[in-house]
């Protein structure tokens, strides 16, 4: 195996490492997962979920994608979301946007990228939703401040769909949270926008 050696070593001495540590580890991890948190983050690859919460493999269910989204008429994020809440039962699902994003940063900006401008049209609207305070703020701040409405707006996207509506309905336990991450401690902030259901109050015929 000469194509991308290092890669290849890098990982026969993780798995190693691991077995080390605890023998059985991917023989139990092989039999089912059961992960309690799902991740919904950016691509970016300085925001690798598994890592900045220190958790092992089989541990969290994740979806990326570039700032984070989740819109209401991608399948992709909707198949993850619907399985983790169906069939993983998760407990806490949570939207995890970063300061400095490029997706929001392009957004925000008015050069031509291409196929990826229709995925930014998200932000923008969200820009424009929220224009009154943003356009009071400074470049460098707006730019933060967008990084973090992105994931309010996000946290709601995930409550609203009928995943998570009739997941409440029927009692089950998921709490939707909103938070960011700063690339350059590599701390998390809890943006307090925390959704679960008791917020849930079901239409009454
Ligand atoms: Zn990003």
């Amino acid at each position: 195996m000469k194509i991308l050696k290092p890669l290849f070593d890098n990982n026969r001495r993780w798995a190693e490492r691991i077995v080390q540590e605890k023998p059985d580890f991917f023989e139990q991890l092989a039999k089912q997962q059961n992960p309690e948190y799902l991740w919904i983050g950016c691509s970016d690859s300085r925001v690798p979920s598994n890592q900045i919460i220190d958790l092992m493999p089989g541990e969290v269910f994740v979806h990326r994608n570039i700032a984070n989204m989740v819109i209401h008429t991608d399948l992709n994020c909707l198949s993850v979301l619907q399985y983790a809440v169906e069939v993983l039962n998760v407990k806490h699902i949570m939207v995890v946007g970063h300061y400095g994003c490029g997706g929001v940063k392009a957004s925000m900006g008015n050069k031509r990228l291409g196929l990826i401008d229709n995925w930014l049209g998200h932000i923008r609207d969200i820009h424009r939703l929220h224009s009154t305070e943003l356009n009071k703020l400074d470049e460098q701040d707006r730019f933060n401040r967008l990084c973090e409405l992105n994931v309010i707006e996000q946290v709601g996207n995930v409550c609203s769909t009928n995943i998570v509506q009739d997941a409440w309905a029927r009692g089950q336990n998921v709490s939707v949270h909103g938070w960011i991450y700063s690339v350059d401690n590599g701390l998390l902030s809890d943006l307090d926008v925390t959704v679960d259901n008791e917020h849930f109050k079901p239409e009454i015929d």
